[in-house]
């Protein structure tokens, strides 16, 4: 009987820590298996055999695009890929080097760091995440991911299924986990606004959760404002933990609620959605966008 041939996978790192790649590689228990099901055609950190002018099924992603170079790159992989995975936050929602996104005084923020030093290897640019340039069919979320959904995400992906996440907040976990709130005890909790799948790791430890699942489709947005108005949290404090990892994003969605308003950077359109936190649903053909473009109905 013919070999049904496996499913070719690369990984690929723009800006970010790495985190989630070397997540991936520390799974010692599970590699040869990954390399059993799937075929790796390109992942530099674990190997300098790369096959990167070659068409792939899936392609998992990781960091935020910070340079002209990072994003043609981004725009050759779509192109080669019939999926495209988002992994981590950078990757998902710009992770914390996107803070600031939509504040518009990006240019000021660069030259106060590095002068006005001519770049001759990359031109800079404003930190993104990947679906503000191509298509992005699915996000697994983390800062770093978790390796029980990467793995869930890689076996469902070969086998040509769709892929579905988490979409409950990190309180439903905390709950589970019969912890004390942490909003209760007066602490700034992002964890009723936050995609769950962490297991409560921050609140486990009495620590209050920043949010680096990033949003999610099921948080009550209205509730979590009351709650930490009513603790006497100003618009400010909740406005720079909410930008932490969930970006300009995440803070367009308290808006309102918050009575502030939000920019765009200079030069971008405008996204007509909040952003969806977690990527879910069937995946699409590849598609590669020209320009920065609102997020997919994909992402939850
Ligand atoms: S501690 Fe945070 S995550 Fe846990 S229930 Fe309270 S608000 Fe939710
Ligand atoms: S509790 Fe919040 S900050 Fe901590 S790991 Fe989970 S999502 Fe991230």
């Amino acid at each position: 009987m013919a070999e049904i041939p496996k499913p070719k996978v690369g990984f690929y790192g723009f800006t970010g820590c790495a985190g989630d790649l070397l997540t991936i590689l520390h799974c010692e228990d599970e590699l040869l298996d990954i390399f059993n099901a799937v075929d790796i055609r390109s992942f530099l950190m674990a190997s300098s055999d790369v096959h990167d002018d070659e068409e792939l099924d899936i392609a998992f992603v990781e960091g935020s695009i910070t340079t002209d170079h990072q994003l043609e790159s981004l725009k050759g992989i779509r192109k080669r890929s019939k999926v495209l995975v988002a992994i981590g936050s950078c990757a998902c929602f710009g992770g914390p080097q996107a803070a600031r996104l939509g504040c518009g005084d990006w240019e000021k923020r660069f030259k106060k760091v590095y002068g006005e030093v001519k770049h001759t290897v990359a031109e800079p640019r404003e930190s993104h995440p990947l679906d503000e340039y191509v298509k992005v069919d699915y996000c697994i979320p983390g800062c770093p991911i978790d390796k029980h959904q990467f793995f869930f995400a890689l076996t469902r992906l070969a086998k040509g299924m769709p892929v579905e996440l988490t979409t409950f907040p990190v309180c439903a976990e905390c709950k589970w986990n019969e912890n004390e709130c942490l909003l209760l005890k007066g602490e700034l909790c992002l964890g009723p606004v936050t995609a769950g799948g962490c297991n409560s790791r921050c609140p486990n430890h009495n620590l209050p959760c920043v949010g680096c699942w990033g949003p999610t489709s099921e948080a009550n947005v209205a509730s979590e404002i009351n709650l930490l108005k009513e603790r006497n949290f100003s618009a400010e404090e909740i406005v720079n933990k909410l930008r932490l990892f969930g970006g300009a994003a995440m803070v367009r969605r308290f808006a309102d609620l918050l009575g502030i308003k939000t920019e765009e950077p200079a030069g971008k359109p405008r996204q007509k959605k909040a952003r969806k936190p977690v990527a879910a649903g069937k995946a699409k053909k590849k598609t590669a966008s020209k320009s920065p473009k609102a997020k997919s109905g994909k992402k939850r």
